[in-house]
């Protein structure tokens, strides 16, 4: 995927930008996650993964019945534009698995996040929404919320365990 960077890059250590109105400019940035991320296997995408420093990311996943069959622990999450997405609440409870990310390819790390929380978005057209969420789609969405933060998973000090 030559769209998504990949670490070192600078500029996935940037913080984005709160989105201050949703416009075609915004909505051109959620037409290019989506097309980008349908051409992965990405269960999330970042635009700050896409070098474009706006509070925007994308969620959504669904497992072929072949990728279930060989790894059962992966789960559909739903398709979610999150714009200016905001955790208000996070369970002090931390779970610690495993994640990939292509901006970090062929590594994992493990990564600490909250069992459950609760964000607050901007849906596409605007309009605000709530959302609770717990166990791997909390994970997905702190990881996407990360980028947006600068943060990746490598950021996370934990021993790196290549992928081969
Ligand atoms: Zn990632």
């Amino acid at each position: 995927m030559e769209e998504i960077l990949t670490r070192p890059d600078p500029k996935l250590k940037t913080k984005a930008a709160e989105v201050e109105k949703i416009d075609n400019k915004t909505k051109g940035i959620v037409s290019f996650l989506w097309s980008v991320k349908e051409k992965s296997d990405a269960l999330g995408l970042a635009a700050t993964q896409l070098g474009i420093h706006r509070r925007i990311m994308v969620i959504g996943y669904e497992p072929t019945e072949k990728q279930k069959a060989e790894d059962p622990s992966l789960r559909s999450i739903p398709r979610i534009t999150l714009i200016n997405p905001k955790i208000i609440d996070s369970s002090k409870r931390l779970f610690t698995e495993k994640e990939a990310c292509l901006s970090c390819p062929n590594e994992q790390f493990e990564v600490p996040r909250s069992k459950k929380i609760s964000l607050e978005y901007l849906d596409e057209k605007g309009k605000k929404r709530k959302l609770k969420a717990r166990g791997f789609l909390a994970r997905i969405i702190q990881h996407e919320i990360d980028h947006l933060n600068g943060k990746v998973i490598a950021d996370y000090k934990n021993p790196s365990v290549p992928l081969l």
